[in-house]
């Protein structure tokens, strides 16, 4: 099982306990390159790239990006769950608008435009 140790974080006067768990060699695809396999997925800071605040990408999170969705092994997270879940509602909007203008009539003048070029 994970060994769990106190380990105290650059990024704030607060402690965590450190999160190791074992790679599954078997899923870990590696995606083509020679590279091996880790022991270990442990918990990484990192820095959000929109909002700059100070991150923890846990090892389960890593497991399931590169065991679960099997990510590219040189992909890394970038973004906060905060701002990663507000750009997915953007994206989501621009997608609900894009499907209603499909299915709208388009404009008088667009008709007119048409026909006369
Ligand atoms: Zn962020």
């Amino acid at each position: 099982m994970a060994k769990k140790k106190p380990v105290r974080l650059k990024t704030g006067a607060r402690y965590k306990t450190e999160n190791r768990i074992p790679v599954n060699k078997a899923k870990w695809t590696g995606y083509g390159s020679y590279d091996v396999a880790p022991e270990y997925y442990s918990d990484q800071e990192f820095r959000c790239c929109d909002c700059d605040s100070n991150e923890i990408w846990t090892a389960q999170q890593q497991k399931y990006y590169y065991e679960g969705v099997r990510e590219n092994i040189y992909a890394t997270t970038m973004r906060c769950r905060k701002c990663r879940t507000y750009n997915e509602a953007v994206k989501e909007d621009q997608k609900r608008h894009m499907e209603k203008m499909v299915k709208e009539e388009p404009h008088l003048n667009e008709k007119y435009l048409k026909k006369n070029t």
